[in-house]
């Protein structure tokens, strides 16, 4: 199929004459006994920067590759650009995929990796050249062409396949935990870089991670996986601060569930006040007695675990203004007063809960 000939949502011609949307409609896929994926709805809009967030095995690279077409699903419909392309193979969608582990050519020069695709597409080699160019400066890798995948650092590999993804200039880019070979450091700078590097081209990215820090700094939205299913689809700040259920509260942020009156509700960590027991209670915050079971500095906060009195335990996070190592690790064993404003109890849904992880 021709350019002229695709279809684009008048929403993708807004964005970037390059972008599209994409749509899962009941897909299901099992190998054997094991479902993969089980039953995922989904719109992603064109030039969105859109997260699959879960643990491991919770069928998040499976969902990928359906949409990129390496797998076909059992059931359910796939769609890019509003056009219907569940009986086409991966070449014959407008999408491209960057993987973890790069898979790059180890015996091709970077601008050959980078030119491979276009090669296969017949571009020619004028074009060719000026495009991988193009493309290593826009990944800030420019005069490395001439190099081998062995001599780049970890962190240039992995925009050296950005980038041979990248020069088929595809509508949707897909990409599967890519950062998650590089350390803290890179990561965190990569993290930054990917999101600007969408924002600059329109594209939609499509972002596997189980890592909830780099989900909530990067995405516009995100979809948490649990079992093949959607446990909650919304943007960041949606999903942290009002968690669907215990699930989505524990894998995204600490696990501060507890049951009170035949109720369940979850308190972010940040919000609970840890006061002395002869503090006077602040008018209107919901208060309750405890002790406290573990200390663990962590430099800039330390983390307490209070059991509370009345059963269960919660985690607070303290800022170490004033507070020493030292000063900090002694109130292990006290008891204290826990506080937080209503507004910042988390009601959970008992309502369909599939418990576990795979
Ligand atoms: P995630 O990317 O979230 O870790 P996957 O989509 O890779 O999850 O896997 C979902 C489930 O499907 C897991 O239980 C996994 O073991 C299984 N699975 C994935 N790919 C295959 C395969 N090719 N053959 C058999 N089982 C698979
Ligand atoms: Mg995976």
């Amino acid at each position: 199929m021709s350019v002229q000939e695709r279809t684009f949502g008048e929403q993708a011609l807004a964005i970037s004459p390059h972008a599209a949307g994409v749509r899962l409609a009941g897909v299901r896929k099992s190998y054997g006994d094991v479902v993969a994926v089980d039953g995922v709805d989904l719109e992603i809009e064109a030039g969105e920067f859109f997260t699959l967030l879960g643990p491991s095995g919770s069928g998040k690279t499976t969902t990928l590759r359906v949409i990129a077409g390496f797998e076909r699903p059992d059931d359910g419909r796939v769609e890019l650009g509003g056009v219907d392309v569940t009986d086409r193979p991966p070449y014959l969608r407008d999408v491209n995929t960057v993987f973890q582990d790069y898979a790059l050519f180890p015996h091709m020069t970077i601008a050959d990796n980078v030119a491979y695709g276009l090669r296969v597409k017949g571009v020619g080699r004028a074009e060719r050249k000026a495009r991988v160019d193009d493309v290593l400066e826009t990944m800030r890798l420019p005069g490395v062409g001439g190099r081998k995948p062995s001599q780049l650092s970890g962190g240039q590999r992995q925009r050296v396949a950005l980038a041979r993804a990248l020069v088929n200039q595809p509508e949707v880019l897909l990409l599967d935990e890519p950062l998650g070979a590089l350390d803290l450091k890179l990561r965190q700078e990569m993290q930054l870089f990917l999101k600007s590097l969408q924002q600059e081209l329109g594209i939609t990215f499509v972002y596997v991670t189980h890592d909830q820090d780099e989900a909530l700094t990067m995405s516009d939205r995100l979809a948490v996986f649990n079992l093949g299913q959607i446990e909650q689809l919304g943007s960041p700040a949606e999903v942290y601060e009002r968690p669907a259920n215990a699930f989505v509260a524990g894998f995204v942020g600490v696990s501060n569930v507890i049951e009170r009156d035949g109720s369940r509700f979850a308190v972010r960590p940040e919000k609970i006040r840890m006061t002395e027991t002869d503090t006077a209670p602040t008018a209107g915050s919901h208060a309750e007695p405890g002790r406290i079971k573990g200390v663990v500095y962590a430099g800039m906060v330390t983390r307490y675990v209070v059991e509370l009195d009345r059963g269960g335990e919660l985690q607070v996070v303290r800022q170490n203004l004033e507070t020493s190592s030292a000063e900090a690790l002694d109130a292990q064993g006290r008891n204290v007063i826990l506080e937080w404003r209503p507004e910042h109890q988390l009601e959970l849904d008992w309502e369909g809960e599939r418990e576990g992880e795979r």
